[in-house]
Order: C-alpha cells, then sequence, then structure tokens
C-alpha cells in the first residue's frame, strides 16, 4: 500500500472575499502514524513493514533525539553492549560486555533506521493529535495528515521531573535537571546537593565529586545492584534468570512496578559498584529525602537507616532468587560462588536540614526522574498522573491507538534497547489485527475481545 494524498479545494470564494486566496487544504492519509524516531518508534516501523502496512514516523527533531539533546557528556549505557541489539541489529562489535556512549547509541539508532528502511520525517513536530470517526486527525508543522491508527513510541522521559518546593529554594542558588547538565565544568565552583539516588542521581554525584566539589545527596527509596555477581553483569542474571522477561500482567504490583526507579548502576570500562558504600567512601555526604523548604532551610526526611535496609534486603532477595535459579537449572558450577555484600553504611548523625542561604550549596541537580509529555494528545486517555491509560501498550478507550517505549509496557524489560522487540512485534500484531476487524478494544470498565 502506498500513501494517498487527497487535495481539497474550498468552496469558490464569493465576490467579497475574491481576493483572498483560496484555502488549500493537505491531507495526507497513512494506515498508521508513527510518533517518535527513537528506538521504539522505529522497531514498530520495522514491524508495520514486515506487515506491508503503509506508515510514517514523524519525529520532532533528528533520528535519536534524546540521545543527542537530552543526555550528558560522560553517559554510558548501563545495560552491556551484548544487550544494544535492535530488531534485525545485533550487536557486531568486539566488546560486549562493554557499554555504550550516546554517541554510539545514536549511531546504533540511525543503522537501525536505514536497516528498517524506516519511513521517517524529520523536523516534524506533532502539535495535536485528535479522534476522528474513522481514525486520528494528526496536525504537525508541516502539515495535516489522517491516520486508522497510531502508535505513540514519544518516549518515557520527556521531562525531568521536579518537585513543587524548588521554587523556594534561594535565587541565588543554580538548578539544574539532567537535561541541563552536559558535564561539571559548567556548574558554578562549591557545593552541588544532588538529590535523587537512581542510576541518574549516583552517576551524576561521583562524577561531580571527582571534579573536587563538595557533594551531598538526598536519598530516597532506591535499588540497590552489584555491576557484577558471581563473575557475570548483573544484567546477565536478569536476563538468563527470565526476570527480564516477566510480563506486565504476571507482576504483582504493576503499579509500582512501572513507578521503580531506575537501579543504582554505571557502564564503565573496569565493570565497578557504584553504591551508596562507594560514594559515601569518595567523600559524598547521604542525607535523607528531601521533604520541603522552609525559612530558606532544606528539610530532609529520617529513617534513612529504614531506607538503606529496605534497599539492601531488596537486593538480597534477589541475589538468593539468582542462586536458586542457578542451582535449579545447573549453571552452578559454571558460575563463582555465591556473595553477599556489605550493608550500606548509615552515616553516624546525617543531617536533617541544610541552610540554603548559607553559601554551602551553590547548586542544586534534580535527579528526581522524569514523566512522558502528552500536551500534544487531544484524546482524553492520560489519567491525572499524566500516564497514559493502556494494557499492554493498547491505549484504553481510544480504538485504533498503541504505544510503546513506555516503562513494563508488556515486560520488565520494556523500556530498554533490547526489551523493543518482543514489546514491538506484539503491539503492532494488536494493531494489524484490529485493522482486520479482529484484535481486542479496550474501554475502561471492559475488555472487549472479538
Ligand atoms: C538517562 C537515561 C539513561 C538510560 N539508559 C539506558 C540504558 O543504559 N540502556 C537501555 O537500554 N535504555 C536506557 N534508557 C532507557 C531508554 O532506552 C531510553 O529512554 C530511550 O530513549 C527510549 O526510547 P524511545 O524510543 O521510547 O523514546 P525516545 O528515545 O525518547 O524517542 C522518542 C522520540 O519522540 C520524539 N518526539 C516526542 N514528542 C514528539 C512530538 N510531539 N512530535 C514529534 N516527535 C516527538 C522525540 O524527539 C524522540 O526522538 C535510558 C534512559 C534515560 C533517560
Amino acid at each position: 500500500m502506498t500513501p494517498s494524498r487527497t487535495r481539497r479545494r474550498s468552496q469558490s470564494p464569493s465576490s467579497e472575499d475574491s481576493a483572498i486566496e483560496p484555502e488549500i487544504s493537505t491531507i495526507e492519509r497513512f494506515t498508521t502514524v508513527v510518533i517518535g524516531a527513537g528506538h521504539a518508534g522505529l522497531a514498530a516501523s520495522h514491524f508495520l513493514s514486515e506487515r506491508s502496512l503503509d506508515h510514517v514516523v514523524l519525529e520532532r527533531g533528528e533520528l535519536a533525539n534524546s540521545w543527542r539533546c537530552e543526555r550528558w557528556d560522560s553517559l554510558r549505557l548501563l545495560t552491556p553492549n551484548w544487550q544494544s541489539r535492535l530488531p534485525g541489529v545485533p550487536y557486531a562489535g568486539d566488546d560486549p560486555d562493554g557499554y555504550m556512549t550516546a554517541l554510539e547509541v545514536v549511531e546504533l539508532i540511525v543503522r537501525f533506521a536505514a536497516t528498517a528502511r524506516a519511513p521517517v520525517r524529520t523536523g516534524t513536530n506533532v502539535t495535536s493529535v485528535r479522534g476522528v470517526y474513522d481514525g486520528y486527525r494528526v496536525t504537525t508543522s508541516h502539515g495535516e495528515i489522517h491516520s486508522r491508527t497510531l502508535v505513540i513510541a514519544s518516549g518515557a522521559c520527556n521531562l525531568p521531573m521536579v518537585p513543587a518546593f524548588a521554587e523556594a529554594v534561594p535565587a541565588d542558588i543554580e538548578q539544574l535537571t539532567p537535561f541541563d547538565y552536559r558535564n561539571p565544568d559548567q556548574l558554578l565552583d562549591g557545593g552541588v546537593l544532588v538529590v535523587g539516588a537512581s542510576a541518574t542521581g549516583v552517576q551524576l554525584a561521583a562524577e561531580l565529586r571527582r571534579s573536587g566539589r563538595p557533594v551531598t545527596m538526598s536519598v530516597g527509596e532506591h535499588v540497590r545492584l552489584p555491576r557484577i555477581y558471581r563473575g557475570r553483569d548483573i544484567l546477565w542474571w536478569m536476563d538468563a534468570s527470565g526476570v527480564w522477561d516477566q510480563r506486565y500482567d504476571e507482576v504483582e504490583d504493576l503499579t509500582r512496578a512501572r513507578r521503580l526507579p531506575s537501579p543504582q548502576l554505571v557502564g564503565t570500562p573496569e565493570r565497578t559498584t557504584l553504591d551508596l558504600n562507594e560514594l559515601t567512601a569518595m567523600g559524598v555526604e547521604l542525607v535523607g529525602r528531601w521533604a520541603s523548604v522552609r525559612d530558606g532551610r532544606a528539610l530532609f526526611s529520617g529513617g534513612l537507616r529504614n531506607v538503606f535496609s529496605l534497599a539492601d534486603l531488596k537486593m538480597e532477595r534477589l541475589l538468593s532468587g539468582f542462586d536458586d535459579w542457578a542451582r535449579t537449572y545447573g549453571s552452578d558450577a559454571k558460575l563463582g560462588p555465591a556473595e553477599r555484600f556489605a550493608p550500606t553504611e548509615t552515616p553516624a548523625s546525617p543531617r536533617w536540614q541544610l541552610d540554603l542561604r548559607s553559601g554551602e550549596i551553590r547548586t542544586i541537580l534534580w535527579a528526581t526522574g522524569f514523566r512522558p509529555d502528552y500536551r500534544w494528545l487531544d484524546v482524553p486517555v492520560v489519567d491525572t498522573k499524566g500516564q497514559l491509560r493502556h494494557d499492554g501498550g493498547v491505549v484504553v478507550d481510544s480504538p485504533g491507538l498503541y504505544a510503546l517505549g513506555l516503562s513494563v509496557l508488556r515486560r520488565r524489560k520494556s523500556t530498554f534497547l533490547y526489551g523493543i522487540e518482543d514489546d514491538a512485534r506484539e503491539v503492532v500484531d494488536e494493531l494489524s489485527g484490529y485493522l482486520m476487524g479482529g484484535s481486542r478494544v479496550l474501554g475502561s470498565s471492559e475488555t472487549v475481545r472479538s
């Protein structure tokens, strides 16, 4: 199938407005529009092409835009190279256990777009999507498109989240998000308060400490993991034991699983572990979760010991599960001995407050997570928390609308590069079934399976 182009001339102008150019409305038609040319949108394109479904991929920036524009200079993937594979594009380098730089991820995605022959239109911003009687009307910076179906692959991390009390921070402290941050040279001299202890928080706290700055890190709920366990990358264990393949409809608390912070991992050539003990050894001061600002003072929650114990306990449970798996499936002999790691050390007397007017802190770096941006989506399918209402990527209450690239969309591995293949294949299967009149259409109160 090839896209059709419908040109409609407005009615003949009356004598009064004959001086006005007749309005020409150009509406292109596709079976499917995909929004976003990151790896998720391109994977959708790959499977749409396999099924000969005509489509277009609309991208406001360039291919792999978020890896070009929204990552800091030193970022490397926390997933090993052998997991940096996309449909039809396996990892072909000579360092399967290394970790790609952001630039290498751009190259991988560009290669994937070429291999998949994805029909991408870069520099095309989608400003609105509306439901119409037989599909969707997509308004872009270059005109209007009608599509019967639509795949939202616009990313899960479009906007950094910053708590509302950030507004009460004194004006002479510079506030940055990971989208603004590139490297330590860009910061004022002096102390930095890093807020958040997920992958982003620990990586940036370590980098800033290494630059010689005093660093304080505010720690809330987090996921602690060793880089290497029993001689294997921790993500090898996640993959081999089936943890990452766990399906969304098998996860006990899906809402919670979708909100879990990213694990404390960093990808370095030395394959080092970067946990809170490591940061403490580097001289980073740990404080509790930042709760509020009062009279120019940052107030931190107590209970740091409990937060640490919980993360340690969860890590222990996960590692014990891996040991059980290795015993059951006869891999024990091929692996190193079971290991246990020192509990996270709690500072003797963590500070409960910090005077933001004292000059001690010159910069605050908010590593407090990201969220998607659906301000362009004029279809009522976004919940009060700003998340798309969907069941395994089939959007609820909006037939023909699909999503990819969201946390635990269909599996625990959904947001990762190597997690997209299974999700994209299945979501395109759903879409194709819908076009043929045989797939499920979800309403908020019921699941209709025809
Ligand atoms: C800091 C960080 C580190 C990560 N590390 C890893 C890792 O180690 N390993 C791993 O596998 N994954 C990692 N991820 C997760 C994941 O791979 C990325 O989030 C990935 O970018 C998601 O791919 P995507 O295609 O879903 O979204 P994106 O790559 O964000 O692509 C979405 C695209 O949609 C475009 N877009 C958005 N809105 C519009 C619009 N209105 N009109 C037109 N285009 C639009 C954007 O410009 C963008 O190009 C990381 C993510 C982050 C944020």
